[in-house]
């Protein structure tokens, strides 16, 4: 490797796995900050006085994101308040540790912190809920009320946006997993650094085109603390499918993940095809495109005992129960 950066002509210690150019540390930190600039100037993210919140895990991602964001928003005067929100699935030694890790970034950033329980919003940790179901589908339950926990805990903390670490990868990921499932209506907003503008609350993607690698580059050079242990229940074996041919794509050709976010971003979808509308759940009042959310079909079948009916897409005769006023359902 040349020993000299591409940018200052000081000594170069790292290789930027995006585009191959060769870079000193420093130098390395101002592009890869000044492309998320770029991205939330583009986008047009921000307002000034606008509440904002970063979905804090405690992983590489969020870290990094909660990190970035207050720099570029001290560097450029965004004239934004910061925030951290987190979710407390309930999973015994995984996010208990990860939640300390929050707590540390919490004092390290100087940011209010406000961390919202499955346990508190639906009666149930993701614990007593894999006891009740197993390890399938768990990411379902999981995801969705992870969504929703999302949401509820901005609106008490009355911000006006989430901000989530989605990186380039993930979003590379999706577009592929979207694409194989013929889900065209995700496949046409999974791109979208904005979504969900049109509900209660919008979310961005500030790191939607930051390399995952380069994403952890930048953690381990700036020390940040971060943690890194893998949930217990993960399985998702479709999007490890869907991650592994990514990063065999990659090793041979690095762009392959702009290139498919790109694809994604500019694939046009036929008028004819029925677009979800956005409604609201009538029984939590929350964000929903169905009569009752699934976040209120998955609890309720969690809640009768049935929870893997409530998933296996069963959602049109829960719909009809709750029409009836078969479905109760905790607030
Ligand atoms: Fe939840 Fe599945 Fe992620 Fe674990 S791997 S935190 S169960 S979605
Ligand atoms: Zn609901």
């Amino acid at each position: 490797m040349p020993s000299v950066c591409k940018r200052c002509s000081q000594r170069a210690i790292l290789k930027r796995p995006k585009t191959g150019d060769i870079l000193c540390k420093e130098c390395f930190f101002q592009v890869f900050e000044l492309e998320i600039h770029r991205t939330v100037v583009q986008a047009g993210l921000f307002q000034p006085g606008m509440k904002v919140a970063v979905a804090a895990s405690g992983g590489k991602d969020s870290t990094v994101l909660a990190h970035v964001m207050k720099v570029l928003s001290e560097r450029y005067n965004y004239g934004i308040d910061l925030f951290l929100l987190s979710v407390d699935e309930g999973i015994t030694g995984y996010r208990d540790d990860s939640l300390e890790t929050v707590k540390r970034n919490q004092q390290q950033y100087d940011l209010p912190l406000r961390i919202v329980s499955y346990k508190d919003l639906y009666g149930w940790s993701m614990d007593e809920i894999v006891k009740q179901i197993g390890l399938k589908n768990n990411c379902t339950f999981c995801g969705v009320f992870r969504r929703q926990a999302l949401d509820r805990g901005a609106l008490l903390m009355n911000v006006d946006m989430i901000l989530t670490g989605h990186n380039a990868d993930d979003i590379a990921e999706t577009v592929l997993m979207n694409l194989l499932r013929g889900d065209v209506a995700r496949l046409s907003r999974c791109t979208s650094i904005i979504t969900g503008a049109e509900g209660a609350l919008p979310r961005a993607k500030p790191l939607k085109y930051a390399y995952e690698k380069e994403i952890v580059m930048y953690a381990y050079f700036k020390k940040l603390d971060y943690f890194s242990t893998e949930c217990v229940y993960s399985p998702q074996a479709y999007r490890g499918y869907a991650r592994t041919f990514i990063k065999n794509l990659e090793s041979i050709r690095p762009r392959c993940i702009i290139d498919i976010i790109h694809s994604g971003e500019n694939f046009a979808i036929k008028s004819s095809v029925k677009m979800a509308t956005q409604g609201i759940c009538q029984s939590c009042g929350y964000i929903s495109s169905q009569n009752v959310c699934k976040a209120c079909v998955l609890l309720d079948g969690l809640n009768k005992g049935r929870a893997q009916v409530a998933v296996s897409g069963k959602q049109r005769k829960v719909n009809a129960a709750y029409a009836l006023g078969m479905g109760q359902l905790q607030s």
